[in-house]
């Protein structure tokens, strides 16, 4: 279940199912990224000062992010992958963060071998399967096992919010007969991003998840969201730190 927090005094949005662990999405009371409102620039800095300070951590790892599929595992001292849409971490202490305007945030975490992701899935990358792709690589390549990942899927554009067009639901909807996933409304089509790439999570074998369902763009006075303020708008984010010993 997902609530409302303060960081300093900052709104953010946590899960209680992973209440104790240095992780959450931000609101637009603690924007960390301009995006395209250059009068929140200074703000945003001294919020990443303050997010730095408090969890006691000298740079942010973050990327820039492509609607790839592109996933990265952390190496020691280097703090900003191009072209990158998910970040994997087993490197302790580091503090790991991307940005989002209507886009799926999603916030994989091992507690008990203590490995984190975050993910960037917009409807591209909810196409190319990348919450998919980064629980198989986080399993494989650094040996964990599902049952122990807890995933977040945080606010972005819900069902109500999220219409498209023929072409994109024939991208992401492989099987009409899967209804839950969408509604069709003339010839328009309303997708359910974050139950999408829930289900990529379930086929590798997660089964703790938890999915928020606030709207970002119904709800675009406390998240930013890009349809609503017609791309003029800044980003929210997800945040994880790996916990440090
Ligand atoms: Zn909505």
């Amino acid at each position: 279940m997902f609530y409302f927090d303060n960081f300093k005094g900052k709104k953010i949005l946590k899960s209680t199912l992973l209440s104790e662990s240095d992780c959450f999405f931000t609101t637009r009371e603690f924007v960390l990224t301009k995006g395209a409102r250059e009068d929140l620039s200074s703000i945003a800095d001294e919020n990443r000062n303050l997010l730095k300070s408090s969890l006691g951590v000298d740079k942010i790892v973050t990327a820039n992010q492509t609607h790839s599929d592109n996933i990265a595992i952390l190496e020691e001292n280097k703090y900003f992958y191009d072209n990158t849409d998910a970040l994997i971490s087993n490197i302790e202490n580091s503090l790991m963060l991307l940005n989002y305007a209507d886009c799926v945030p999603i916030i994989l975490y091992d507690k008990k071998d203590n490995i984190g992701a975050i993910i960037h899935a917009g409807w591209r990358g909810s196409a190319s399967e990348i919450a998919l792709k980064t629980s198989l690589k986080m399993q494989k390549e650094l040996n964990i096992k599902a049952e122990n990942i807890t995933a977040l899927i945080g606010p972005a554009i819900d069902i109500c919010c999220f219409e498209t067009d023929e072409d994109v639901f024939k991208k992401l909807i492989k099987n009409e007969a899967d209804t839950k996933f969408y509604k069709k409304k003339e010839n328009k089509y309303f997708i359910d991003l974050k139950l999408l790439n829930a289900l990529q999570l379930e086929e590798t074998g997660i089964k703790n998840i938890d999915i928020c369902r606030y709207c970002t763009c119904c709800m675009s006075d406390i998240f930013f969201s890009y349809r609503k303020e017609k791309g003029i708008t800044a980003r929210h984010s997800a945040v994880l730190k790996i916990k440090g010993k």
